[in-house]
């Protein structure tokens, strides 16, 4: 069933219901044409990694040529050189927090779907801890309505597993599913509850929905603002100790054993955590896990002069889990990368540790922090990072079905066009975020996207966001 959105002035805008997959999306079709010449095309679901020229038009991938001049541009059409530049799936981040509904002051749907942009990301899945919280179908589709009305990156919604976050009561999962949410998390709370867990994750095992952990058992972390350990003794702070998570994940995988509901662990910060998922992966247990950039690159120090840029949930640890953490990357345990992007205001920031809210911003840095942290340290390969930022997430999502995180014929035309050698410096103040709490500012980095497109859209044109969306006329290329 297709059902007609408001035209969109380049093409045609409609909303699309695919009963295959159960997954509710909007596409907008476009009619631009564009040439992407000459980059290092990668595409980790096929094995794809050669020198090839990518042609864009009417909103998918016409064709891969690795053939130089088979394609050609003819007059209308957009030629974009790309030699010595990546040229791989949009990245998909399955963790931001996006702040709408109920405090816009932090950020929208639109500048949290505009950050993501000039991050390189085509796709974003934004958690339900919102006000109200997303734990109806009405919310779910007033996300996906905001996010269509940005025209920048797709929005895809997890929904909550229990009414209000408050792990309780579940919440209607059927029918959030029927609307299209993707996932379903209590992220910002852990579902503490063992009996309750286990209704989460029947329910999510009957509508192949993956569940993700915010692993957190309260009981152990009442009061913990920072990594327990000698420094949080130091600044006279409440200690957040590893075991926090590691019981959770632990008690999560026993749970599913009976239900085989794709579970993951989000934001996974301890050498303990990791080991727990290798065991149950090697054990045929259906578990993934995610790790974000500053788990990757800083450590519970960063939390000295009671910095609040570096406080965050779950906080940072040590030098020993970051190892881990690597480690886990490299063997296959963390198949996911997410920010885990999470804007506050300034003021919100300005207040002493204890009392400023956990989290830091991340979008508009994460390619450049990753690939530090990934592949200069000569961890894992490019082709590697772009599988678990495309194809990887995708499969999370369960959207890899609709053609995402892919670069193929015939599919929607998310691809993101990254600079590998582009040396930056990272400064909040020129995002488009609508908040600056970030830990990196003043990094000397390397590594961003150029050019983003979202189904045939070019949406970030040479490392910027066109004011309003470009419109081309019709144009064609002559496939010789
Ligand atoms: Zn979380």
């Amino acid at each position: 069933m297709n059902e007609t959105a408001e035209p969109d002035q380049s093409g045609s805008a409609v909303f699309i219901w695919s009963s295959r997959t159960k997954i509710r999306y909007y596409e907008i079709t476009v009619n631009n044409t564009f040439l992407l010449r000459g980059g290092r095309v990668i595409d980790p679901a096929s094995g794809f990694d050669a020198t090839a020229d990518v042609l864009i038009s009417a909103g998918v991938i016409c064709e891969i040529s690795k053939k130089p001049g088979k394609l050609s541009a003819s007059a209308g059409g957009t030629l974009i050189e790309c030699e010595g530049r990546l040229v791989v799936p949009g990245l998909i981040d399955p963790h931001v927090h996006l702040r709408e509904p109920g405090a816009e002051h932090k950020e929208t749907i639109a500048t949290g779907a505009a950050a993501a942009v000039a991050g390189g990301f085509t796709s974003v899945c934004c958690m339900p801890n919102t006000t109200p919280t997303i734990d109806l179908p009405s919310t779910v589709e007033f996300v996906q309505m905001r996010a269509a009305a940005s025209r920048k990156a797709r929005v895809f919604v997890a929904g909550a597993a229990t009414v209000g976050r408050a792990g309780e009561q579940l919440a209607p999962m059927g029918a959030m599913s029927q609307v299209g949410a993707v996932a379903f998390t209590d992220d910002g709370d852990c579902i503490a509850s063992a009996g309750m867990m286990g209704k989460v994750l029947a329910v999510c095992a009957s509508l192949d929905k993956v569940f993700m952990q915010h692993c957190q058992d309260p009981t152990l972390t009442m009061g913990g603002v920072m990594n327990s350990g000698v420094i949080s003794a130091r600044l006279g702070l409440g200690g957040w100790p590893a075991v926090a998570e590691e019981v959770i994940i632990e008690r999560d995988i026993r749970l599913n054993r009976g239900h085989r509901c794709r579970y993951h662990v989000q934001h996974m910060t301890t050498c303990g955590g990791v080991d727990i998922v290798r065991r149950a992966r090697a054990d045929g247990q259906r578990v993934t896990a995610e790790a974000s950039p500053h788990h990757l690159l800083l450590t519970e120090e960063a939390c000295n002069n009671y910095n609040t840029q570096a406080k965050v949930n779950p906080p940072l640890r040590t030098d020993e889990d970051i190892r881990a953490l690597i480690e886990g990357i490299v063997d296959g345990t963390i198949t996911v990368l997410a920010t885990d992007h999470a804007p506050h205001a300034s003021a919100e920031k300005a207040r002493d540790f204890t009392a400023a809210p956990f989290g830091m911003i991340g979008l508009e840095c994460a390619f450049a922090l990753y690939a530090k942290a990934l592949v200069e340290s000569g961890a894992i390969d490019w082709p590697r990072l772009i599988a678990l930022l495309t194809i990887e997430p995708a499969r999370l999502l369960g959207i890899d079905s609709i053609g995402h995180g892919q670069i193929a014929q015939g599919i929607p035309a998310d691809v993101t066009v990254i600079d590998t050698n582009a040396t930056w410096k990272i400064d909040s103040e020129t995002f488009q975020s609508k908040s600056r709490n970030c830990p990196f500012d003043g990094w000397q980095v390397r590594g961003r996207a150029t050019d983003v497109f979202v189904a045939g859209r070019h949406v970030l044109i040479g490392g910027a966001l066109p004011a309003t969306p470009t419109i081309t006329a019709h144009a064609s290329f002559n496939v010789l």
